[in-house]
């Protein structure tokens, strides 16, 4: 009679783990097929609005940059800002990275990256810190980057150009 009760319980432990199993897969299975949901994208909108009215009380700079969600980034990597050839200044933001923690991609990455955004408008293209220098910290404070840290040991910027110094 146990031994039955116990065969039962494995079985519906089984019957559960196969479930919770299918579910996480199928979860996976549709956050890499689709665009973030329309709940993050909004927040992504409303916080690029307020980056857009800082950047200009701050610093006169009326440009835009782009926020683009990417999963072709390097998987170690949150966001990136790159200065391209053309001089366009793009932010990627890595799309698996909101699966984990979508606040911290949007209070304390974007902020990041814009930061370097301004840099680069600004003509600054410091290689101090892998661009983290202390003008960079200040702009990010400014944007209200929730972790301005200038230690961070991740390379996030991308330089396009051969003669910028020029
Ligand atoms: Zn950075």
């Amino acid at each position: 009679m146990f031994i039955q009760q116990l065969r039962k319980f494995f079985l519906i432990v089984v019957i559960i783990a196969t479930i919770l199993l299918t579910y996480l897969w199928y979860d996976d299975y549709t956050f890499a097929l689709n665009p973030l949901s329309k709940d993050i994208q909004k927040k992504i909108y409303k916080k690029h609005q307020e980056l857009q009215y800082l950047t200009y009380k701050y610093f006169k700079i009326k440009r835009v940059f782009p926020i683009i969600v990417t999963d072709e980034l390097d998987a170690s990597k949150f966001g990136m800002a790159v200065y391209s050839q053309n001089r366009q200044i793009n932010i990627y933001l890595n799309k698996n990275r909101f699966k984990e923690n979508e606040n911290y991609m949007i209070d304390d990455v974007i902020p990041h990256e814009y930061a370097h955004a301004i840099m680069f408008a600004l003509g600054n293209f410091s290689n101090e810190n892998n661009g983290h220098p202390k003008m960079w910290q200040d702009i990010c404070k400014k944007l209200n980057g929730l972790r301005c840290d200038r230690f961070v040991n991740h390379k996030d910027i991308l330089i396009e150009k051969t003669n910028i110094f020029k």
